[in-house]
Order: C-alpha cells, then sequence, then structure tokens
C-alpha cells in the first residue's frame, strides 16, 4: 500500500526539527528509523500530515560513556548498541537485546529513540531499559526535561512525551560492584517480537541480593516492573530456590494480553518462566 500524502522536512539541528514540531502541531510526526512509523503510514493505520526526519541532524548518534553509565543518543540504532564494547562493558544485557531485535536489516535502521517513543508492548528494549533504570532526556520548545524510565510508559503506545516533544538522549546510570544483568525472551518466530521478554539486572554481595529491578515486555499492554518479585528477591540468598520462589510473583499486576500468537494463562506462565531464567543469568554474572 502507498501511504497518504504528507509534508516531508529534514531539519538539521534539534532546535529547527523541535520548531518544526510546534509549528505543525499533533499533525506532526518525527521519523526516525522508518520501521515501525512506514509500515503503520502504509496500512493508513497512521496519516500524518507532515514527517520532520531526524536522519539529518549529525549529533544525535553516538554512544559515550558517562561516568561509569552510558549516554546513548536517540538516533543510536540497534546495530550500533549491539556492536559498542562500551555497552558490552557497561550495560551488557542492553546490548544483548538489541541484538534479538528482529533481523539484520531492520535493527541497521530501527533507533532507541524510536523504539521507547513507540512504545511497542512486544518491542524488547523496553524491558532492559526499564530494568537499568535509565532517563529519558527531550527537548522542545519550552523546558527540556529529565523523564524518569519508571514513569516513561503510560499504555499502549502511549508514553510521558508531549506531542511537541522529542527524545535526544537516553541516560544510563553506573552499575555498582557485583552487579550482573541479563535478557531473555520467547519471541515471535516471524518478526521475532517479543511474547514475553524479561530483563533483569542483580547486585549480589556475599551470595545475598543487594538489590534487583526486573523489567517485562510483551506481557501486557505496556512494559513495567516486576516489583513483587523484586521485592521477594531483595536481601534474599540467590539460590536457586529463593529465585525460583521470587519469580513466581513476576506477574502480579499485569493484564496480561491475548492474542493469536499466545493466551494470557500462556504468558502468565512464560513471565514466571523467563524471569526465573534472567534472574539466574543475571545473578550467575554477578558472582
Ligand atoms: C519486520 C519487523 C520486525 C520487527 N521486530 C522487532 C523485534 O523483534 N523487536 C523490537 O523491539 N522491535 C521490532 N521491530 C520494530 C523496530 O524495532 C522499530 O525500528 C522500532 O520499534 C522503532 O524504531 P524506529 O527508529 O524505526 O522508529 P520510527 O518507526 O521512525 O518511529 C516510531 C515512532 O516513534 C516516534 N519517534 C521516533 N524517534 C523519536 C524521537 N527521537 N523522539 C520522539 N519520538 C520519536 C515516531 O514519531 C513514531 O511515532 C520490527 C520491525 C519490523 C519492520
Amino acid at each position: 500500500m502507498i501511504p497518504a500524502a504528507f509534508e516531508y522536512h529534514a531539519p538539521t539541528s534539534v532546535a529547527e526539527a523541535v520548531s518544526l514540531l510546534d509549528r505543525h502541531g499533533e499533525g506532526a510526526k518525527i521519523l526516525a528509523g522508518g520501521h515501525s512509523l512506514l509500515p503503520l503510514m502504509k496500512l493508513r493505520l497512521a496519516q500524518p500530515e507532515v514527517l520532520i526526519d531526524l536522519a539529518r541532524i549529525g549529533d544525535l548518534a553516538y554512544i559515550r560513556r558517562n561516568g561509569g553509565g552510558l549516554s546513548i543518543g536517540a538516533m543510536t540504532t540497534y546495530t550500533e548498541i549491539e556492536s559498542s564494547s562500551d555497552v558490552q562493558s557497561a550495560a551488557p544485557a542492553l546490548g544483548e537485546a538489541a541484538g534479538m531485535v528482529a533481523d539484520r536489516q531492520v535493527r541497521n535502521m530501527g533507533t532507541i529513540g524510536g523504539c521507547l517513543a513507540h512504545a511497542d508492548p512486544a518491542g524488547d528494549l523496553p524491558a532492559i531499559i526499564l530494568a537499568l533504570g535509565a532517563q529519558i532526556l527531550t527537548s522542545s520548545t519550552g523546558p527540556h526535561r529529565t523523564i524518569p524510565i519508571d514513569d516513561f510508559f503510560v499504555d499502549l503506545f502511549t508514553t510521558a512525551l508531549e506531542h511537541n516533544e522529542i527524545i535526544n538522549e537516553i541516560q544510563i546510570p553506573a552499575l555498582p560492584a557485583g552487579t550482573g544483568t541479563a535478557y531473555a525472551k520467547f519471541g515471535n518466530k516471524a518478526s521475532h517480537y517479543a511474547i514475553v521478554g524479561v530483563a533483569a539486572v542483580v547486585t549480589a554481595s556475599g551470595g545475598t541480593c543487594q538489590s534487583v529491578r526486573i523489567g517485562i515486555t510483551g506481557a501486557g499492554p505496556k512494559a513495567v516492573r516486576a516489583t513483587a518479585a523484586e521485592s521477594a528477591l531483595t536481601g534474599a540468598g540467590l539460590d536457586d530456590a529463593s529465585i525460583k520462589a521470587a519469580a513466581q510473583h513476576a506477574g502480579e499486576g499485569i493484564d496480561f494480553n491475548e492474542d493469536v500468537h499466545a493466551s494470557a494463562e500462556y504468558r502468565a506462565h512464560l513471565t514466571k518462566l523467563y524471569t526465573e531464567r534472567v534472574l539466574l543469568q543475571a545473578a550467575a554474572r554477578a558472582g
């Protein structure tokens, strides 16, 4: 199918992009990698009057060390994240999750900013970005904002972004010594989207869990933290039995999706299973 007609702009700075967004109001959409927006436009499920393409803004694609953490520009692609040695040393499971997205063509085009702004309930990165406790830096013609990731995902395809606001950077905090990270998913065999995907970031000391964050995607309408499972494991030993017991709480509070790919009951089962797996892996990596 051919998209409906639209006006196209290719700004060369963030200031120009946000001023265009402001000028064209709710009829305007940001274009990043285009791998979610363009299929929607071709199906006429989205019909923006104006597209503002970020591709020519040179300073939005980067991965920088920020203390012990990371600053990642919104236009950084999955491939760049997957192959970054800085990501591999500061937050290895982020690189692993990026490497599990779709296929090479999608990973070469899709961006971290586009993935988070789109808030697809089956997207991979929301789970690990939640588990890492990231912050989302945004620009608009108004004040710049820093949005904690815990407040970012609001509902199905809905985030805390205002219509005239763009993501320009994702900040990942430094992880304490003794921290392990992991991401695993049960993916759709054709698209690889997560039917259920779970990420864990575990900090251990002397075999005990000092802190843990767990992010879940695919299971419900939006990516969420498994706070009940986190509470159950914090302060407990990182042995198989404690991890299995904590993982049983992973689905609490989730209104499970039910579709052609999996029933709600199966998603609830996968959520516990994959939570156990990533907790075991993250704990082993935490040493
Ligand atoms: C065949 C196929 C398979 C896929 N499989 C997977 C998969 O396994 N896992 C997965 O996670 N994803 C998958 N995807 C989706 C892919 O990851 C998308 O690239 C991603 O979700 C969106 O990123 P994008 O850069 O392409 O954004 P775009 O499509 O350009 O934009 C998506 C939305 O975000 C907005 N936006 C983009 N950038 C910004 C910004 N900086 N600030 C504010 N708003 C912004 C746009 O206005 C639009 O509403 C798949 C896509 C395809 C086509």
